[in-house]
C-alpha cells in the first residue's frame, strides 16, 4: 500500500526539526506505508542510537510498531523496515443520516471489512438512534474489540461541545453524553466529526489537495479541505452553507426557522415538501423516480441550480481543485449537471481553472473518512505519549 497516511502530512518526506519522542517517531513511520529501516530513522532524526532504540522497544511493546520482511535484498544482512502496526485493528464507522444510518466495519488499512445499514429516526432520543447503530456495529464485530469509532452526524460538530445544537436537527441530543454513551458501548475511544466533513476526508486523493466536498441527502453540508488539512472553522461550523441565504429561496421557511436559507429551496426535504412532488413519502422513492417522472427532474435540476449559485461564491472564495458532489441528490446527473452549469456561469474565472467538479464516492467516502479521522486522533503524538507514560507507570 502506497498511499500517504495522514492526513495532514506533506509529501511522505520526513519534516524538518522532527521532534524526537516516540509519538513522533510513530508519526514518521505512519507516514510511510513501506516504513523505515533503523538507519533511515537514526538519519531523519539526528538521535542517538540508544535513545532512538528505547524510544522503538517502547513503540514495539505497546504493539504500536512490527518488524517486517527485509526492505531489499543486498550483500550482508539486509536491513528490515520497521512500520506501523496497523494489522488486525478495526474501526467502526457509523454515519447517522436523518432516515438511516450507515454502519462500517474498516481495517487502519481502509479496507472495509462488513458494512451494514439500519432504519433510524433521528427525531427520536440520542439513545434510542445510538443503540439501533451499536447493536448493529457490535453484530459486525462478533467479539472483535475496535480500536476506536467515528460516528459521522449530519449538524455542525465541535470537537470541544461548545457549539450549540438548538437550530440544527439534532437541537434535542447531547454530544457529550452521545460520546460517552457509545464510548461505554463499545469499550473504545469514539470521535464525533460532521458527516460532510468526514467524506471530505475520504475524498482526498493526494495529501495536499484542496476540495470541497458537498453532501446533498435530507439536509446540506460541506467540508473543506485546503492543502491536504481539514478546515473546522474557529468553532467547528465551517463548511455548513446549507443555510447560506440566496434570493431565490426568499420567502420560504427553513428548518433552522430562519427564512431564505439554501437547504429551503434545494435540500432533500424541501423536494419532498414540494406540492408537485407530494405523492413521494420518501427520498429514496422521489430520487428513483428522477429518470422517469419529469416533475422530479425538474425540480432536482432546479435545485442543483440553486445549489450551485451559492457554491460559486465558495469555489471562487477557496479555488478548489475538485468539487466532489454526493449524498442521496447529490449524487444525480440532472442535479450534478445543473449544479456545474451554474457554477460554470457565476464563478470567478480564475478559480475555476482545471476546477474538476464531480461526484462523490459517496458510498464509502464518509466511512473511509471517519477511519482516517480516528486513526489521526489515536496515534497523534502527544495520545502516544500519554499512552507510552501509563503503561510505564
Ligand atoms: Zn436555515
Amino acid at each position: 500500500m502506497t498511499e500517504q497516511r495522514t492526513l495532514v502530512g506533506g509529501s511522505g518526506q520526513p519534516p524538518a526539526g522532527l521532534a524526537t519522542r516516540a509519538g513522533d517517531l510513530l508519526q514518521l513511520l505512519r507516514s510511510n506505508a513501506a516504513g523505515y529501516s533503523r538507519a533511515d530513522l537514526l538519519e531523519f532524526t539526528g538521535m542517538a542510537r540508544s535513545t532512538l532504540y528505547e524510544r522503538l522497544d517502547a513503540l514495539f511493546a505497546a504493539g504500536l510498531v512490527y518488524e517486517s520482511t527485509p526492505l531489499r535484498s543486498q550483500r550482508g544482512r539486509p536491513p528490515r523496515a520497521l512500520r506501523f502496526d496497523d494489522r488486525n485493528k478495526l474501526v467502526v464507522c457509523i454515519e447517522i443520516g436523518h432516515t438511516h444510518a450507515g454502519i462500517h466495519l474498516l481495517s487502519l488499512g481502509r479496507e472495509i471489512v462488513a458494512a451494514a445499514r439500519v432504519s433510524v429516526d433521528i427525531r427520536e432520543s440520542q439513545e434510542a438512534v445510538a443503540g439501533q447503530a451499536i447493536e448493529v456495529a457490535l453484530r459486525l464485530l462478533d467479539g472483535r474489540q475496535a480500536v476506536g469509532a467515528g460516528v459521522g452526524l449530519p449538524a455542525p460538530v465541535d470537537p470541544l461541545h461548545r457549539l450549540g445544537l438548538e437550530r440544527t436537527v439534532l437541537a434535542h441530543w447531547d454530544l457529550q453524553r452521545l460520546q460517552e454513551a457509545m464510548e461505554a458501548m463499545l469499550d473504545c475511544p469514539v470521535l464525533l466529526e460532521n458527516d460532510a466533513r468526514s467524506m471530505a476526508v475520504g475524498e482526498v486523493r493526494n495529501p495536499l489537495e484542496s476540495l470541497v466536498a458537498v453532501k446533498v441527502s435530507t439536509g446540506i453540508g460541506s467540508g473543506i479541505i485546503v492543502r491536504g488539512a481539514l478546515v473546522r472553522g474557529a468553532h467547528g461550523a465551517a463548511g455548513d452553507i446549507g443555510h447560506v441565504r440566496i434570493p431565490e429561496a426568499s420567502g420560504h421557511r427553513c428548518r433552522c426557522g430562519r427564512d431564505g436559507c439554501l437547504a429551503a429551496v434545494a435540500s432533500g426535504r424541501a423536494l419532498l415538501a414540494a406540492p408537485q412532488l407530494a405523492k413521494y413519502r420518501t427520498l429514496r422513492q422521489l430520487v428513483d423516480a428522477c429518470g422517469s417522472d419529469p416533475a422530479v427532474g425538474a425540480a432536482v435540476t432546479e435545485a442543483g441550480r440553486l445549489l450551485g449559485r451559492a457554491l460559486a461564491a465558495t469555489v471562487s472564495t477557496l479555488n478548489p481543485g475538485r468539487l466532489a458532489v454526493g449524498g442521496l441528490v447529490g449524487v444525480l446527473p440532472d442535479f450534478l449537471a445543473a449544479c456545474r452549469r451554474q457554477i460554470l456561469d457565476d464563478a470567478f474565472e480564475p478559480s475555476l481553472v482545471d476546477l474538476e467538479i464531480v461526484p462523490a464516492d459517496s458510498r464509502t467516502a464518509t466511512a473511509v473518512g471517519l477511519c482516517r479521522l480516528v486513526e489521526e486522533s489515536l496515534y497523534a503524538p502527544e495520545r502516544i505519549e500519554q499512552l507510552l507514560s501509563q503503561r510505564t507507570a
